[in-house]
């Protein structure tokens, strides 16, 4: 058994419960594989997992995200092989690591045109924005100068949920959390920004749409936007809720998506979408062709190294972060 350097948690709680420890990795098992990474993720959930809004067995290794080399292959598996270049999204946790053993089964091979620094930084959250706007569909899918909502646009989802909407020909309005930050998404492809910490977005949406609403508002942000986000639909339109970085949505009162015109409510998740080897592939392929092609380019804007995780987990929950943010291994 070699030993290997990860980030753990053994109690929920502030970045100070963040530990860098020694652990011991051995052989892949059947269907597993053992990669060496180069580089890994950060992501809002991460910080839900060590500030304990989504409850974990502990002690744990933190982080869902990586890319690096193929190790050492398990039995049964085929589509990976000892020296591939290779990325993840995925469950179990335990990314903020040197080198782990994982499930196979969405670990695919990137891309030779494709950095490790970039792979680490696209999958969870290219991932979101694939299924988002690509398998989230309202009633009667999106169609080229359709009107969306997206929040925190400027964020590691965000950024890339913008270039991709644009290439989709949707008109994306997007919210940031600065002036800095809604320029930065109308560069990357938002048709209008809204500075959300200045100007009440409902109105603003009902403004520039007219009066009608967008067809579908992805929102991220959670307790702060969720009711002003139902507001921002046309009839019949879908509020897709897949995060809650300003806290956990209340219960809600089904009786108001009735009252706000027949609305379709959804609360998804990336894993529904990986749980079979062949959508982590499919997903993965049209990700890695949207990247390849330049019509996504991902922003890698804060890099650290393991041990100043702390400081990445600061900066994220402080929103002074733009795009992707990587863990150099
Ligand atoms: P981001 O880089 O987008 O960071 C979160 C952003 O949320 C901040 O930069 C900030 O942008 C905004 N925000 C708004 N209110 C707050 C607040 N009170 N505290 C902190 N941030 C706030 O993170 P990710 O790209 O990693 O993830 C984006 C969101 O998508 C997260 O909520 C995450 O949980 C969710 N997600 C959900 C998935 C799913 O399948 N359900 C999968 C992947 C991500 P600003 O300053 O512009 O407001």
């Amino acid at each position: 058994m070699a030993t290997e350097t990860a980030v753990r948690i053994h109690q929920a709680g502030g970045v100070e419960q963040m530990k860098l420890e020694q652990v011991e990795v051995g052989e892949p098992g059947g269907g597993e594989i053992r990669i060496r990474h180069h580089a890994c993720g950060l992501n809002y959930i991460d910080i839900y997992h060590r500030s304990g809004v989504y409850p974990l067995q502990l002690p744990q290794t933190l982080g869902m995200e990586g890319a690096g080399v193929i190790e050492a292959v398990g039995e049964g598996v085929t589509h990976l092989r000892v020296g591939d270049r290779a990325a993840y999204a995925s469950q179990p946790i335990g990314a903020y690591c040197t080198a782990r053993v994982m499930p196979a089964r969405s670990v695919v091979r990137l891309p030779d045109e494709i950095s490790f620094e970039t792979g680490a930084a696209m999958m969870l959250k290219g991932l979101t924005a694939q299924y988002l706007l690509r398998r989230t569909l309202p009633q009667g899918g999106l169609q080229a100068g359709d009107q969306v909502l997206f929040h925190a646009a400027a964020g590691g989802v965000g950024l890339i949920a913008c270039q991709w909407a644009r290439a989709l020909g949707l008109q994306m309005i997007a919210t940031a959390g600065s002036d800095e930050k809604c320029a930065l998404v109308v560069e990357n492809g938002a048709a209008v920004a809204i500075n959300y910490r200045k100007e009440k977005f409902p109105e603003r949406v009902r403004e520039i749409t007219q009066g009608r609403g967008v067809k579908v508002v992805y929102d991220s942000v959670g307790a702060d936007t969720f009711e002003g986000s139902l507001d921002c639909l046309s009839p019949f339109g879908l509020m897709v809720s897949f995060g809650n970085a300003s806290g956990v949505v209340p219960p809600v009162n089904t009786g108001l998506l009735a009252a706000k015109g027949s609305l379709y409510l959804t609360r998804p998740t990336l894993f529904t979408h990986l749980a079979s080897r062949e959508a982590s592939q499919a997903m993965a392929d049209d990700l890695f062709a949207m990247v390849v092609s330049g019509k996504v380019k991902i922003h890698v804007s804060q890099r650290y190294a393991l041990a100043e995780v702390a400081q990445a987990h600061r900066e994220l929950e402080a929103r002074t972060t733009v795009g992707s943010g990587v863990l150099l291994v």
